[in-house]
Formats: structure tokens, sequence, C-alpha cells
């Protein structure tokens, strides 16, 4: 497993991330949750993603029980906060300073930790002072409870107002976490120059297009039993954008590409994104551990150029691409 650097901070963090959402606490039981875990560390992952907001904080406690005994020191620990947790009353959410001190508070309890290594606006809020959101991170960071600062899915205006506001309160800025694989690269025209001028890395989620890009839903045919796009505690849901005829089509494509290269379509789509400098790693989830062993195979592999323009060429028009669709709501979410 290869280690990446987390933007311009001396944090290495390994270059394919275990994430846990829908999974833990939620579609997956516990102890099949615990055993992907234990994949993950086996597989030389160090480096977990988790949120508050997962199955409302069992996702957390799932995570931290399972990683309980190992070193901490050898563990790179990932949280956010935004979305709404408990019972979702009009201060369970957003980022204002009451939100983020209770959350990483909370956080912390469910996890059994001291600290996280990164902290992360879930979401852009509209609702509060960008002032008052970065000072509460900054406080966070000098209590020890956070080491490093990150956000999800801002787009490059709000990441240049928030880096000059972390500056001027004394830290950095060092991730932000869209969604990016090769079917959904709206990051690529503004967000990445722009991450790249502030010293931030891409810390990407869905690389496999929550397992579209691995092949397994054919064109025409009833998704695979236990697969999330049958999941109705929210899986089936969040897939269903990207279950689309000519999409699926499409991915079949690639199995030749996949072929050429020696490599499992799940592992040729994760190692897509980390042909990209910017990301440093990619946020991988699974619903068994053997997903995690395939998965990790990902790490060190190069693509040639003409297979990633043969990957173009295959996905052809189904690719998104419209920097617009990096959004935040545009109130908070109770
Ligand atoms: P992926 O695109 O990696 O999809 C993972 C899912 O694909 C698995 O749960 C599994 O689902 C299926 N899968 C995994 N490996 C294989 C394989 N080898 N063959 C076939 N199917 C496979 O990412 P996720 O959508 O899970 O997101 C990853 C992480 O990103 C999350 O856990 C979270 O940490 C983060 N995230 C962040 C968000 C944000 O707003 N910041 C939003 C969403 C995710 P199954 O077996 O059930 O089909």
């Amino acid at each position: 497993m290869e280690y990446r650097y987390l933007g311009r901070s001396g944090l290495k963090i390994t270059e394919i991330t275990y994430g846990n959402w829908l999974t833990h606490g939620s579609q997956v039981e516990n102890d099949v949750a615990t055993e992907c875990v234990r994949a993950a560390l086996d597989a030389g992952i160090t480096t977990f993603d988790t949120a508050d907001a997962y199955a409302n904080g069992a996702a957390e406690e799932v995570l931290g029980a399972a990683l309980k005994g190992q070193r901490r020191e050898s563990l790179e620990i990932f949280t956010k906060v935004y979305w709404p947790v408990g019972p979702k009353g009009p201060n369970d959410t957003g980022l204002s300073r009451k939100h983020i001190m209770e959350g990483i508070n909370g956080s912390l309890r469910r996890l059994q930790m001291d600290y996280v290594d990164l902290y992360q606006a879930h979401r852009f809020d509209y609702e509060t002072p960008l002032e008052e959101t970065i000072a509460a991170f900054g406080d966070i960071v000098r209590a020890g409870k956070a080491l490093y600062i990150g956000v999800s899915e801002w787009t490059a205006d709000q990441l240049r107002e928030g880096q000059a506001l972390a500056r001027q309160a004394g830290f950095s800025l060092v991730s932000n976490q869209p969604q990016y694989s090769a079917l959904w690269r709206v990051i690529e025209a503004e967000v990445v120059p722009a991450s790249i001028e502030l010293g931030m890395s891409q810390v990407v989620w869905s690389p496999m297009a929550q397992g579209v890009l691995s092949g397994k839903y054919l064109p025409g045919q009833p998704a695979p039993a236990g697969s999330r796009a049958t999941d109705e505690h929210g899986g089936a849901r969040t897939i269903s954008g990207f279950m689309d005829e000519a999409v699926l089509a499409n991915v079949q494509k690639l199995r030749p590409i996949a072929a050429e290269l020696g490599l499992e379509m799940s592992q040729l789509a994760i190692a897509w994104v980390l042909q990209n400098e910017n990301v440093a790693t990619a946020l991988v989830g699974a619903s068994r551990p053997e997903q995690v062993a395939e998965n990790v195979k990902a790490s060190g592999v190069k693509i040639p150029a003409e297979l990633m323009t043969a990957i173009d060429e295959a996905l052809g028009s189904t690719v998104e691409r419209d920097p617009a669709k990096t959004e935040s709501p545009a109130t908070r979410v109770a």
C-alpha cells in the first residue's frame, strides 16, 4: 500500500482509505463490518473515513469498536460535521460554532478516541458566517481534538475564501472531499486547479461510482442480490443516478481495457482516480472483506496515457463534467 501526503502538510495517508458510509450501522451487520476493517488493516490500509451523520452516529461507533486496541499513532482517522445528527433539531446541523464544538465531542466519544487526524466540513453552510466556522475549526485544532481540517464538496470560490480565513486564523485547510470517478469528473475544471493553487488535496468519494464501475450491474438485468442497488436502507436511492441503461452499457466497454492491464474492473476504477496527482486518496467502501482484498490491489497501478484515452472514449457522453454540480444545500437540512 502506497502513501501520499495530505495537501501541503506533513501527514501521510494511505492512497486507499476505507470508508463506512451506508455500510456500518446500516446495510452491513456489525460482525461483517469488523471483518472488513480487519481486511483493510491486513491489506495495509491505515486511513479510515467516517462521519457523525452516517447511520446517525452508529457508523462512528462501529468503526471505533472495530479499531479498538490498534496503535492510535499508526492510524489516520477522518470524520465530518454538517449533516443533521441526533434528534435533528435546529442546532444539530450545519457549521455553527455550537454544532462544530458539540459535533467533535460527540464524534470522539463514539469513536472512543482522544483526537481525529482530519475533521471535515461535510458541506458548505450558507447560513453561518464563514468567519465563525473557520474560527471554531481553529479552536478545535488548538485544543488538539483534530490535527488537520478539511472540507467536502466546496466550490473553487469557497475553497479560496475558506483557505484565506484559515491562514489568517493560523492554520490551513489541507483537503477537499468531492465525488470523483471516471463517470463523475465535475471537479476537474475548477476545484482541482484551485486546490493545487491553495495546497489542498482531493480525498475522493465513490471512486467506483458506488459499485457501478465494478461492472456487476448489467444493462437490462436485475441488480445482483445483496448489492447496494438492492439496499432499501438508502443505498438503492443513492446509487439510482448511475443505474441508467446507457451508463451501464458504456461501463461494460471498459472490460477489455481492464483485461489488458490484468486488472479487475473495480481495481481499474480506483486506479483511475489515483492517476490524478491532486488526489491524495480514494475513499473506498465495501460490504464484504473479499471486496477490500480485491480493491487494495489498485494501489501503485499506472495506467498508460493511451488507455486513459480509451476509457474516455468508452464512457463517452455518459461522463458528468459540469462544475455547477459541486453544490451544498442552499439552506441547512434539518
Ligand atoms: P465506492 O464507489 O467505493 O462504492 C463502494 C461499494 O461498491 C461497496 O459498498 C460495495 O457495495 C461495492 N463494491 C466495493 N468493492 C467492490 C468490488 N470489488 N466488486 C463489486 N462491488 C464492490 O464508494 P462509496 O460510495 O461507498 O463511498 C466511499 C466512501 O466515501 C464512503 O464510505 C465515505 O467515507 C465517503 N463518502 C463521502 C461523501 C461525502 O459527502 N463527503 C458521500 C459519499 C461517500 P455492495 O457490495 O453493497 O454493492
